[in-house]
């Protein structure tokens, strides 16, 4: 499993650049990763995550790393509730398969249309 080497946040691109430990770099727009929030909250208590439907101007207030593992990202609609993975942050992003950006849904691992 890849874990980040550096995480930082572009608050004039308004995205989060992941850089991981297997030298790919990551661009992650906050809308996007707000978008995909896998918090029961935003997601219910399925085993399907669906990817929200979040207004593009969206923006990290703050950032905090949880442990070693996972980032807290407190939105600024308010919502803090999300805590994304390295794990989960490495499958959101646009290197990983299918390539590019995500939509749909994510079950069992893998994501659909
Ligand atoms: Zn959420």
């Amino acid at each position: 499993m890849s874990s980040p080497v550096d995480v930082a946040h572009s608050v004039s691109r308004n995205l989060l650049v992941i850089t991981w430990d297997d030298g790919v770099i990551s661009e992650l727009p906050i809308a996007y990763l707000r978008s995909w929030c896998p918090c029961a909250g935003c997601q219910g208590h399925g085993t399907v995550v669906h990817r929200l439907d979040v207004p593009d101007d969206v923006r990290a207030a703050e950032i905090h790393e949880i442990g070693a593992y996972a980032l807290a990202i407190r939105f600024s609609d308010g919502h803090d509730a999300g805590i994304y993975s390295w794990s989960w942050l490495r499958a959101l992003a646009p290197e990983s398969e299918p390539p590019g950006l995500k939509t749909g849904e994510f079950k069992d691992g893998r994501f659909g249309a």
